[in-house]
């Protein structure tokens, strides 16, 4: 509970005690890169929400406003998805150029991953990848999902000072990809529009002289600026950046547009990467993997065949079932809800999260709870569809008419459906389906099937 002495709670302190290692990471001020995500802490010492205006400025990203929405309505003719309505997605770069390209060219590339940091993916996981759905489904356009199983390692190796450690051995990060890649077919990517890799099986080809041009344009001091590295981290998590950001590139996948084959022979040949260069690029996220991109922004137009800045569209984080000062995250078991729980073991972890109800019947019908640090609350507002039964229970909650049990239950039974649909459609990817998602080829989409963008 997060009521202290019956007083109403305010969005900024969140008292009750966050995981033991969330609160280590905590600094006075907030954290958030592509390996910290960690509000900062009052002068009690507890971790406050994540700030994400803050956030915003600091990264200088600007906010997505109702103008983006309408345009968005006008360009697909449809409704925007629950996270964009939510402001889930809340911050963006560019992305009024990719549906300018859209309105031109009428496709452009979509690119997202997952650092396979574990063998089942967890709910916070899943949204990047049901808005990138959103967005495939909607614009019929191509999708690349990359799995970072090389840089996993490194991260990890890194952590634990170069030492090997149970589960992390390289073999092992391999396995969590090919089982990630099951779990991200199972959100519904249609296969002829979508290829999906993992670092170590793919890279080569175009992708790698894109990887070295790169490479050769960044310094270790750029990339310490951008993601607090240091003389100690390992040189593969240096040169990891440059992979990370090209993978970005069409031109690093001339192929999937149908320009030139994979037969090794034809590496050398640079014309099929010119062709597909100017194709643009949009890039759906949690903010905290923004600093990798403002690298590549910085650097797309000093590439042999420059690209036009990639765009992006920056989510929030599902929060920790501890609440909102952490992420949800794979490497805190205890944060996370995964993808492969059971409903019994969903029910636990939602009766046991951080609740922003009274600290007892009385003072919750009183003061009424407070769904701005509620983690049940934040979850529904992730996967409940409608906006009217939301925003009722939000009135109710507030109120105290909505005790925090039925708030829970609430949350519990959308999740367990939402978690039990998905573990369906995961029972029917095959391996013979995985090497479908994974074969390069040729992919099939609406829109300019050999580009021309000028
Ligand atoms: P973990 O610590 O759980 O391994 P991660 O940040 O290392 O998480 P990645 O696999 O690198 O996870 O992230 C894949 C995508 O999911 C990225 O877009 C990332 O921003 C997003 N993501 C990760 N955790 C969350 C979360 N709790 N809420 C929303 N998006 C998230």
């Amino acid at each position: 509970m997060a009521t202290e002495g019956g007083k109403p709670h305010t969005a900024e302190a969140v008292s009750a005690p966050p995981a033991v290692e969330l609160v280590q990471q905590a600094a006075a001020e907030q954290k958030i890169d592509p390996y910290t995500v960690s509000g900062a802490r009052d002068a009690e010492g507890n971790i406050k929400a994540i700030d994400y205006e803050a956030l915003r400025q600091r990264f200088n990203t600007p906010a997505l406003t109702d103008e983006h929405l309408k345009r968005f309505e006008q360009v697909t003719g449809k409704k925007p998805h629950r996270l964009m309505r939510r402001r889930l997605f809340f911050s963006h770069r560019d992305f009024d150029k990719i549906l300018d390209a859209y309105e031109k060219y009428g496709f452009f590339l979509l690119y997202t991953g997952r650092g396979p940091s574990s063998g089942s993916m967890h709910l916070g996981h899943a949204v990047p990848f049901l808005f990138t759905k959103e967005l495939q489904d909607l614009f019929d356009v191509p999708l690349v999902i990359m799995l970072t199983d090389d840089e996993k390692f490194l991260y990890t190796r890194n952590k634990n000072e170069g030492k090997p450690t149970p589960g992390a051995a390289l073999g092992d990060f391999i396995g969590y990809a090919f089982e990630n890649a099951k779990d991200i077919i199972s959100i519904g990517f249609d296969r002829k529009k979508t290829f999906i890799y993992t670092d170590y099986s793919h890279m080569g080809g175009h992708f790698y002289q894109n990887i070295s041009e790169f490479e050769a344009l960044l310094t270790n001091n750029q990339i310490r600026g951008a993601l607090g590295f240091d003389g100690s981290t390992n040189v593969g998590l240096n040169a990891y950046a440059a992979k990370q950001c090209v993978a970005a590139f069409a031109s690093s996948y001339p192929e999937l547009f149908g320009y030139g084959d994979f037969r090794p022979g034809n590496w050398a040949e640079r014309r099929p990467r010119k062709n597909v260069a100017a194709i643009p690029t949009l890039i759906p996220c949690a903010i905290d993997q923004e600093p990798w991109f403002r690298i590549l922004r910085e650097n797309c137009d000093r590439m042999e065949f420059p690209s036009p800045k990639t765009a992006l569209i920056l989510s929030k984080f599902l929060t920790a079932l501890q609440g909102p000062g952490g992420k949800m995250s794979a490497s805190d078991a205890n944060s996370a809800i995964f993808m492969s729980d059971t409903p019994k073991q969903i029910e636990k972890k939602i009766n046991r999260s951080f609740s922003g109800g009274g600290a007892t019947k009385e003072d919750h019908e009183k003061y009424g709870g407070n769904p701005d640090v509620d983690v049940a609350y934040a979850y529904l507002s992730y996967f409940l569809e409608s906006d009217e039964e939301l925003s009722e229970i939000e009135e109710g909650y507030r109120k105290g008419t909505l005790s925090t049990g039925e708030l829970k239950k609430k949350c519990i039974s959308e999740l367990q459906k939402f978690v039990g649909d998905f573990q369906e459609r995961r029972s029917r990817v095959t391996d013979q389906v995985l090497e479908d998602y994974m074969t390069f080829r040729k992919l099939e989409y609406k829109g300019n099937p050999t580009p021309t963008v000028p």
